[in-house]
């Protein structure tokens, strides 16, 4: 196949043409696909139902003789304490229960470090900097622009963030008081970290003495091909490494179970979680304790979690390998699109030659997919090279995924082939 940049001008001339006029016809189809975030499909919230009857009327008490029903156990329930343990390999005083969204609790635990430090530190975080991975997750990054942290961007890498950048950064500034991470599956580009990065974020020389690593792992359980990625326990390496206090590790069961109405979890030392507990307290009497004994008692341990995830993933395996083969079909060995053929999470990325994503999401809409807007993978919604899309592909039908593939890829090469007649 010739490349597009070997293409002579008439080639590319003609090429135009034939997307020209392919992109026509899927507008003339008026269809209306949003791949644009990364939501569970209802055959997914389906695999749940059975969360609706595992509280009755005749069966809300804990284990011992606790009425769940009414205000207390303000850090969680011991049965799903236990549960998560298990899951997230670390000990059950270790785990704090909150909400639904593990975004929120991220949200807050950095929030409260600007209204009252933490533990380790000498006071609230003033003028804070954080180091964001990227291509990262937009919520992160608007956590961050929305609380007044600034963000500094280092290249995520295929085995975690470029570690030299880091360490240079954090070792010589105070002002950088944390970094996010999604150390499995990542949102976007599906890496995981390898150990050799775990180690070197955990043991590394921070100038800020209350250095915080959010170790957001939202994707835990959640693989479609293979084994699922182990990855270490930076509970465990941090405290080795003499900083036990350095990571808030954060899971959710949203896209194990129900976005709107699952459970979110924070693993942390003793220090994090006496200071946690004792302001959360402030905030609430309690979370939803008939919500953690639903999902305690519909998964029953990690094997019952994992059954479930399986489940998940025949779901998602098809969607994700369509997106794959559209991929390859049109730009296989094109010199063109690069992007990432993940085993788990919830996101494709593909990068386009510089200048294109922008226009691609513009002629994608018109032709009726909505894709997350150009920029949302960097701090402040910029990405300086306009290059790199997310495609979120779990919540479309399989049908809409191969549709939507069809406008995508026809999109991103007739923009790409126009930037190359604008340069030839
Ligand atoms: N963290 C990451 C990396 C995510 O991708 C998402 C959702 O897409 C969340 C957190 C949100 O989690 P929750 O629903 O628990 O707030």
């Amino acid at each position: 196949m010739t490349k597009l940049q070997d293409m002579s001008r008439s080639q590319l001339r003609q090429r135009e043409e034939a997307l020209v006029q392919s992109h026509a016809a899927l507008r003339g189809r008026n269809r209306t696909i949003d791949m644009t975030r990364g939501k569970p499909s209802a055959a997914q919230l389906d695999l749940s139902n059975g969360l609706f009857n595992m509280v009755t009327e005749a069966d809300y008490l804990g284990a011992d003789d606790e009425d769940y029903r009414n205000y207390g156990v303000q850090s969680g329930i011991p049965e799903a304490k236990t549960f998560f343990a298990e899951c997230l390999d670390v000990p059950a005083e270790s785990i704090f229960i909150g909400g639904n969204s593990s975004l929120q609790l991220m949200y807050d635990a950095l929030a409260r470090a600007l209204l009252f430090g933490v533990p380790g530190g000498d006071g609230p975080w003033r003028e804070a900097s954080f180091i964001c991975p990227v291509p990262g997750y937009d919520r992160h990054f608007t956590v961050c622009e929305t609380l007044g942290i600034k963000m500094i961007s280092v290249d995520l890498l295929d085995d975690g963030p470029d570690m030299d950048a880091v360490e240079a950064l954090v070792a010589n500034d105070p002002a950088i008081k944390g970094i996010w991470c999604v150390p499995k599956y990542s949102n976007p580009n599906g890496i995981v970290y390898l150990s050799d990065v775990t180690r070197r974020l955990a043991a590394m020389t921070t100038a800020a003495p209350d250095f915080r690593i959010i170790w957001d792992n939202a994707y835990a359980f959640h693989h479609f091909e293979g084994e699922l990625a182990q990855i270490d326990n930076i509970l465990d390496v941090a405290a080795q490494t003499g900083n036990p206090d350095r990571p808030l590790m954060f899971a959710s069961t949203s896209k194990v179970t129900f976005p709107g109405a699952g459970i979110a979890v924070i693993a942390a030392s003793d220090a994090n979680m006496a200071d946690i507990v004792a302001h959360t307290a402030v905030a609430t009497i309690g979370h939803d304790k008939l919500n953690q004994l639903r999902h305690e008692r519909f998964f029953g341990n990690r094997r019952g979690l994992h059954e479930h995830m399986a489940k998940h993933a025949d779901l998602l395996r098809p969607k994700f390998a369509a997106v794959n083969d559209a991929l390859e079909k049109s730009f296989a060995g094109k010199g063109l699109a690069q992007w990432n053929a993940p085993k788990g999470g919830y996101f494709v990325t593909v990068d386009l030659p510089d200048g294109c994503a922008m226009e691609t999401i513009r002629l994608a809409a018109e032709a009726g997919l909505k894709l997350t807007p150009a920029g949302c993978c960097h701090p402040y919604g910029r990405d300086p090279q306009d290059r790199t899309l997310r495609l979120a592909p779990t919540y479309p039908t399989q049908r809409e995924v191969e549709q939507a593939m069809d406008i995508f890829c026809v999109s991103a090469e007739l923009v790409s082939v126009r930037k190359l007649l604008s340069e030839h």
